[in-house]
């Protein structure tokens, strides 16, 4: 890595990582090229790798300031603070403020990605009883429409071909905003000021907050990605009554096919906790149904670990091999439906967004977030949108071949 340029170490969400790209760019803007890490407290586990990154940085980089922030950093503050190898902390609300990193202005240009995460959200209202977030990153807030699509046109103009709305809770977008805005408003404001050929992707959502506008925007409106990750966490109606969160089963394979009815080519993604605390057997059968009920294609599965603060960190825990057996269970369930969903699209064609060239192979993704990989030799560079013949399903991406090129 250059001298002079920041190196960035990301735990955590989507969100972290687009606050990460800010402060690198604030830090070098200024002459700088600290290490930065970026925290995470969404386990314990995530907050000891976040210590354990801390000192790794120090090591491998003596020469250089370790600048930590992030949620763990936040909920810690004098528990990462007295580490020996942290030359300062930056508050989460400071984090992408200029002055933080003792600026005034704007920052220089800096690499982006491809698909480019956009941050219009912070914080979170909900208490899901498994859940220390708010307590890292306090009340929900909006980033304003005017700045957001700003924001969004400045990624463009240094290369991004997709926004990727990030947020803490992103559905959550806009009340505080006041005038009843919703987070369909602020979609359809960025399909109005970005230019057509950007595709606009909504990260992690929560079904039970999606209204009317936004329905009609992800199943009417082509460019925005025909892929919803949604966060539901567990498939019965009890254990998710113990989360607290806000939809039931019925509720959540209901939405999945509304949206499939009205957008066929529409891919789910989902988070699925496995061994939450007093899940028996027959409730666990219920998350691994719901896979195939809502037929989603990308499970995140998390083993349930206790958060210290928690409600759920009180109730009776199950022990941990169960919760490792149920996860693994829920993994391979996650993998059929991963290779169910590759092998419908073997033999057809679709349009792949390049997004990088690693090992030799260009990859990218189908508007439905599907992974694409071409051989070694495809002429293809990121940042172009391939037509592509799909010829095989590996059971993690798709094989393809380019039929042409658009630049
Ligand atoms: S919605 Fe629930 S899981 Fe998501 S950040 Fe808020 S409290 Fe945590």
């Amino acid at each position: 890595m250059p001298q002079n340029r920041a190196i960035t170490v990301n735990l955590g969400c989507r969100l972290n990582a687009s606050e990460t790209e800010a402060m690198a760019a604030l830090a070098e803007a200024r002459g700088d090229a600290p290490v930065i890490i970026n925290t995470c407290a969404v386990t314990n586990e995530a907050v000891r790798q976040s210590r354990q990154a801390i000192r790794r940085a120090a090591r491998e980089h003596p020469d250089r300031d370790v600048i930590v922030t992030g949620c763990a950093a936040e909920l810690q503050p004098e528990a990462f603070e007295t580490m020996p190898e942290v030359s300062r902390r930056v508050p989460n609300a400071d984090k992408t403020d200029p002055a933080s990193w003792q600026l005034t202005g704007s920052t220089g240009p800096r690499n982006i990605d491809v698909r480019a995460p956009l941050a219009v959200q912070n914080g979170c209202d909900h208490r899901c009883t498994f859940c220390i977030i708010p307590f890292g990153r306090g009340d929900a807030r909006s980033l304003p429409i005017d700045e957001a699509c700003e924001n969004a046109m400045a990624l463009v103009r240094r290369g991004a071909e997709e926004i990727v709305l990030t947020g803490v809770d992103l559905t959550s977008w806009g009340p505080d905003l006041g005038e009843d805005l919703s987070l369909g408003h602020l979609v359809e404001a960025l399909d109005k000021a970005l230019p057509r050929h950007i595709w606009i992707r909504l990260s992690s959502i929560d079904g039970a907050e999606i209204d009317d506008r936004l329905f009609s925007l992800m199943t009417e409106v082509e460019r925005i990605a025909p892929h919803a990750h949604l966060s539901l966490q567990a498939g019965d109606d009890m254990i998710l009554k113990r989360m607290k969160r806000r939809h039931n089963r019925a509720q959540a394979i209901d939405l999945c096919q509304r949206l499939r009815e009205q957008r066929p080519d529409m891919a789910f993604g989902a988070d699925l906790i496995a061994g939450f605390p007093t899940e028996t057997e027959a409730m666990f059968e219920q998350s691994l149904r719901l896979v195939e009920e809502c037929d989603l294609a990308y499970v995140h599965v998390f083993p349930f670990s206790p958060r210290q603060g928690t409600p759920a960190a009180k109730m009776p825990q199950l022990d941990r091999a169960r919760i490792k057996e149920r996860a693994a269970r829920l993994r391979a369930t996650a993998d059929d439906a991963l290779n169910r969903h590759l092998n419908k699209h073997v033999a057809s064609e679709g349009e792949v967004l390049i997004e990088e060239i690693k090992n030799g192979v260009p990859r990218g993704r189908l508007a439905n977030f599907t992974d694409v990989h071409f051989a070694a030799n495809a002429t293809v560079q990121p940042g172009a949108r391939v037509r592509a013949r799909l010829t095989a399903a590996t059971g993690r991406h798709l094989l393809a071949e380019p039929i042409e090129t658009k630049e």
